[in-house]
């Protein structure tokens, strides 16, 4: 039986405009992340289950189980309907059984895509930019394929002059540290994973100072908290839902990595364990 696992597009495209300058179309590929995938029939998305162990997927492997519960996955639009009918996530089910199990045809049509808005932005006199795990943690620097019977390393390889970027929970420093030029990774905030801490306050002062920005959730009144002043423990800090252009925040730049601080979309299931930091107590206890 063939399965299809076709879906109208990959990446998502919208519209980003800081100012005359700084025009930007950002395709953004959303995924089933970390082990959502197991939940697919649920949705009426059928697959091969004899190509794939599902107890084996999982997109994020640095998920907490914090994260996943407040993932921005489970928001949007369709977020109350049916199952059945929750085109969604139907979507990025059958997205992520094409990464997996077609692998050809995902990176051919990702690749025609991506051409696409490439040359859209030309017409338009926008710059192109790209996010492929949006609700997702792939290393995509490490995913080699091959187009038009070439092979390449990385996505990034065959798109040169276009910039990537992604959040990521890995330590970028250990795991992530080669990367191609053209990709621009920012660490994402942890908090506690089964009562322990993953990320403190050493440690993300650590990846300030070697210039890796940290992106890091609040609630709307801990955000503003933050951005009275601009600046916390002499890093630079800014608003990170004026735009989501991860790599415009390289301007953005002085000494060190900025802290981006994103509020918590309304209605976010909010767990103990301090992914989402909420109120004053979980400020001093996490960025002390
Ligand atoms: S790592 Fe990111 S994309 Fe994955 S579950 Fe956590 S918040 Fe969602």
């Amino acid at each position: 039986m063939d399965y299809n696992y076709n879906t109208s597009t990959l990446i998502t495209i919208k519209e980003n405009l800081i100012n005359e300058e700084n025009r930007y179309l950002i395709g953004t590929l959303y995924l089933a992340p970390q082990k959502n995938l197991n939940n697919a029939k649920y949705y009426g998305v059928q697959y091969d289950d004899k190509a794939l162990n599902l107890a084996k997927v999982n997109l994020c492997k640095k998920a907490t189980n914090a994260c996943a519960t407040s993932c921005i996955y489970h928001q949007g639009i369709y977020k109350t309907s049916d199952f059945n009918k929750n085109k969604i996530k139907q979507a990025r089910f059958k997205r992520t059984f094409k990464f997996l199990l077609q692998r050809d045809e995902f990176f051919f049509q990702l690749c025609k895509e991506i051409a696409a808005l490439v040359r859209k932005c030309k017409r338009k006199d926008y710059r192109p930019i790209i996010q492929l795990n949006g609700t997702s943690d792939i290393l995509w620097e490490k995913e080699s394929f091959t187009y038009k019977e070439i092979e390449y390393k990385n996505i990034m390889e065959l798109f040169p002059n276009i910039q990537f970027f992604d959040y990521t929970k890995y330590d970028i420093k250990k795991s992530r540290k080669k990367l191609p030029k053209n990709y621009h990774l920012l660490y994402s905030r942890a908090g506690k994973q089964k009562g322990i801490l993953v990320d403190d306050w050493e440690y993300l002062s650590s990846l300030l100072d070697s210039n890796i920005d940290v992106a890091i959730i609040f609630s709307k009144d801990m955000k503003n908290k933050i951005l009275e002043k601009r600046e916390y423990n002499n890093y630079k800090v800014i608003d990170g839902d004026i735009y989501n252009n991860r790599v415009y925040d390289l301007t953005q730049r002085e000494k060190t990595g900025l802290i981006v601080a994103i509020e918590a979309m309304k209605k976010t299931e909010i767990t103990k364990a301090g992914f989402i930091i909420q109120n004053e107590e979980a400020f001093n206890e996490y960025l002390n």
